[in-house]
């Protein structure tokens, strides 16, 4: 009686043991899971706002080729393009390229512009209006 008492016991011990230790491991993956999910979903939030700053930036004035920012002078394109900050993180820009083109048949400067802090690139829409003589 008392050794097949004692059996049980040891069992039961050693089955507490281990389900303690199952306890402990599904505590720390359960930790691990919640942190992955946690920096799952901040990254997604962090996507989500970045792609909505970077859409807000496209409607601002110059921010696409529909809607330049109109200059009277090609000297001010590289001033005008690096004079606000990065719209994502608020880093500088700086001037990669400045070309003129022609975007349904309006002639336009367009400023290619880097981040020097996120790397994000865009770029920037300018139109030529001369001031008139008159
Ligand atoms: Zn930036």
């Amino acid at each position: 009686m008392r050794l097949r008492a004692g059996r049980p016991r040891s069992q039961g011990a050693a089955s507490i043991a281990a389900a303690r230790s199952c306890d402990i491991l599904r505590a720390m993956t359960e930790r691990k899971r919640r942190g992955r999910a946690e920096r799952r979903l901040q990254a997604r939030t962090e996507q989500r706002l970045t792609r909505e700053l970077d859409r807000l930036a496209r409607m601002q004035p110059g921010g696409a080729p529909d809607r330049p920012l109109v200059i009277d002078t090609p000297a001010v394109v590289e001033l005008r393009a690096v004079a606000r900050p990065c719209p994502l993180c608020g880093g500088s820009l700086r001037l990669k390229a400045h070309t003129a083109e022609v975007i349904e048949d309006v002639r336009l400067r367009v400023a290619a512009v880097a981040c020097t802090a996120c790397g994000s690139e865009r770029s920037l829409y300018f139109r030529l209006e001369w001031p008139s003589l008159h």
